[in-house]
């Protein structure tokens, strides 16, 4: 049976870990040729073959990036073009939350920098080299990983991240506008808190964990793979008429004023960032 990403070809960045892993796995299990890219050369060969031994042979190759680095998100989608003819799927996913990132006072600009440089600056290479590959294939889907930070006010300080979550969506949004004609479609995918390394080594506490669940109206923090198949959707042609949209997949988070219980979510102690 044909997959939803039948002759297909996506790259997929941040492919060793988290929402990047499951979304590779499914994608080529849809049908897509994979590009697994990730700074972490050895968990995106685990990636690679993971999809070899569940999937099968010759739908996936790792690519070492970072995706910082101009000149290697241009080897990156050249790889993938030269391997598999053409680029249809460009999933923008990898990011940082420096552990070092902080309020407006005490963030330091070499944390800013170095989230700024990965988060927004490694998006938009990853785009516009996907542009310039998808003219030729006729269009494609591009799907940027922002964040729910960028939609709600989080207490806890991160601002960097935050600052540059902002960036992915509205940044996403004006490549929509001016690509649309081309059939380039762009999406921001919102994630909800998740359950991934990201930010359980951050909540990495019971308490911490349970603080920030009071804002999920679901009640539970999300799965890599609920983000994999909302990627899967955008990236397909079954949302052929979806572009510049800021995705949400947040358990109900940036849609909550009061808990299904009727507390207030956000209920915000004096030493809220000692409790975090
Ligand atoms: P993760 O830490 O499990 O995976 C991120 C991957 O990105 C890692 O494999 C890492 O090696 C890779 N990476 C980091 N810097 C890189 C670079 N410079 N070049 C190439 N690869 C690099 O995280 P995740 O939870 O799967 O997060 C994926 C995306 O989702 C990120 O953009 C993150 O900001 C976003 N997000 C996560 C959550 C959450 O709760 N986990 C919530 C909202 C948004």
């Amino acid at each position: 049976m044909p997959g939803r990403l039948a002759n297909k070809v996506a790259i997929i960045t941040g492919a060793a870990s988290g929402i990047g892993f499951e979304a590779s796995v499914l994608f080529a299990k849809e049908g897509a040729k994979v590009v697994c890219a990730d700074l972490n050369e050895a968990g995106v060969q685990k990636t690679v073959e993971k999809i070899t031994a569940a999937i099968g042979p010759n739908l996936a190759i790792g690519v070492k990036v970072d995706i910082s680095k101009e000149d290697q998100v241009k080897h990156l989608v050249d790889t993938a073009v030269s391997q598999f003819g053409r680029l249809d799927i460009m999933f923008n996913n990898a990011g940082i939350m420096h552990p070092e990132d902080d309020n407006a006072l005490n963030t330091e600009q070499r944390i800013w920098d170095l989230t700024m440089d990965i988060n927004v600056k490694g998006v938009w290479y990853g785009c516009k080299y996907a542009i310039l590959a998808m003219r030729k294939s006729g269009g494609g889907s591009i799907i940027n990983t922002a964040s729910f930070v960028a939609i709600m006010g989080a207490a806890t300080p991160q601002l960097a991240y935050t600052a540059s979550k902002g960036a992915v969506l509205a940044m996403t949004r004006e490549l929509a506008m001016v690509h649309a004609r081309e059939n380039i479609r762009f999406n921001s995918l919102c994630p909800g808190p998740l359950r991934t390394p990201l930010l359980m080594d951050f909540l990495n506490t019971e308490e911490k964990k349970q603080r920030r669940l009071v804002h999920v109206p679901q009640g539970r923090f999300g799965e890599a793979i609920e983000q994999a198949n909302a990627a899967l959707f955008l990236a397909s042609d079954e949302s052929s008429y979806i572009t510049g949209t800021d995705f949400r997949v947040d358990g109900g988070l940036a849609s909550a004023y009061v808990t299904p219980e009727g507390e207030p979510t956000g209920p915000v102690p004096k030493n809220f960032a000692e409790t975090i």
